[in-house]
């Protein structure tokens, strides 16, 4: 017996059929880089129509490459929140329509606990209790994690998220898209103390965190104020190499520093990585080091469990357990209470 689960709260369609025990029995993946690399950044109603064409197919796979049939499954399990409105639907209307259909019942799962989650899937002791960090595109956000599905929010970015500083930074520069993987490519031959880029609200209590302003920084170190064309900027390949370090660097210093103050603070003995930005194998080198330091465990997700994927739904299994069951009526929540 297994599980089913679907992902397409942003813009990665996946879905994975998951052994009760929690083996992944297969997964699918379908990427919408090529769409959305034009514009720099995922646009949502391109996203929401490319989940539409794509999500049978994904589903098709992971049950085939599973061997299982539908009739095998014990239950649908789908993120439902937090994302793109246009995204999320596409997921949820999938799993509720193949619940009805192959009469299961349906798991909602949070698309942020199983960021969190994904380091349990490296793990043979339980991650829990932990302090969680979410690090993505849309999310920079500290728990107190009691258990998988028990999390207290303790603070937060208040304005960009860190993936997303990447993303807009890696576009000022003329850099890929997704601009975390393309920026922390150029910064591996740059100078991280070339540029002094601001640490916000890092002498400031509690755990939230503000973006924008380092985001600024680095585009006032490119062009004047106001100025909006970024195409006439004739950098070297060593000046834009020594920005993406700098920029980076500076994004480290604030959620290593946060990190290890709330384990301080709550006196937890373990720090739990997720998210995309988790990839970044500088942030992971700076977060072993403190965690050295100050003696506390570290898990970080796998790399490739740290961008949005479907096998982090094996949190679904911990609301199987409970038979904490989502009704048919539903609906998609896009964004989380002031971002909890
Ligand atoms: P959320 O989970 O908040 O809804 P999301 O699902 O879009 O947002 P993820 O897929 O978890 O986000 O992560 C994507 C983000 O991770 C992008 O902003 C991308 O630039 C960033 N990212 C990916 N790899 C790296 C890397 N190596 N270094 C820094 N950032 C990275
Ligand atoms: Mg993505
Ligand atoms: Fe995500």
């Amino acid at each position: 017996m297994a599980i089913l689960t679907i992902e397409s709260t942003c813009d990665e369609t996946a879905a994975a059929v998951i052994g009760l025990d929690g083996s992944v029995l297969g997964d699918a993946l379908a990427t919408q880089t090529e769409l959305h690399e034009h514009f720099r950044g995922v646009v949502p109603e391109v996203a929401a129509r490319a989940h539409v064409e794509r999500i049978l197919p994904v589903i098709d796979t992971a049950i085939r490459k599973s061997g299982l049939k539908p009739e095998d499954l014990t239950a649908i399990a789908v993120a439902q929140t937090p994302g793109l409105a246009g995204s999320l639907l596409v997921g949820l209307v999938a799993a509720k329509t193949l619940a009805v259909a192959w009469e299961k019942p349906l798991i909602a799962i949070n698309h942020l606990y199983a960021h969190i989650y994904a380091c349990q899937l490296a793990s043979e002791q339980s991650i829990y209790p932990c302090i969680g960090l979410v690090v993505s595109g849309g999310h920079t956000s500290l728990y107190d994690c009691q258990g998988p599905l028990d999390l207290t929010y303790l603070g937060g970015t208040i304005d960009d998220a860190a993936g997303e500083a990447f993303d807009k930074v890696a576009a000022m520069l003329g850099l890929d898209f997704p601009g975390g993987p393309a920026v922390s490519r150029a910064a591996a031959s740059g100078d991280p103390k070339k540029f002094r880029f601001p640490r916000s609200m890092l002498n400031k209590p509690g755990f939230d965190f503000s973006f924008s302003g380092l985001k600024t920084a680095v585009r006032y170190e490119l062009v004047g104020p106001g100025e909006k064309d970024f195409s006439q900027l004739n950098l070297s390949e060593q000046e834009i190499a020594d920005i993406c370090a700098s920029f980076q660097q500076a994004v480290i210093d604030v959620l290593v520093a946060k990190s290890r103050r709330a384990i301080r603070e709550s006196q937890a003995k373990r720090l739990c990585v997720g998210g995309g930005v988790a990839a970044n194998r500088i942030l992971r080198a700076a977060l072993q080091q403190a965690a050295d330091e100050d003696g506390f465990e570290l898990q970080i997700a796998p790399p490739e469990l740290c961008t949005d994927n479907a096998v982090m739904g094996a949190i679904a299994l911990e609301k199987l357990a409970r038979k904490e069951f989502a009704p048919l009526d539903i609906d998609i929540q896009p964004g989380l209470q002031r971002g909890r």
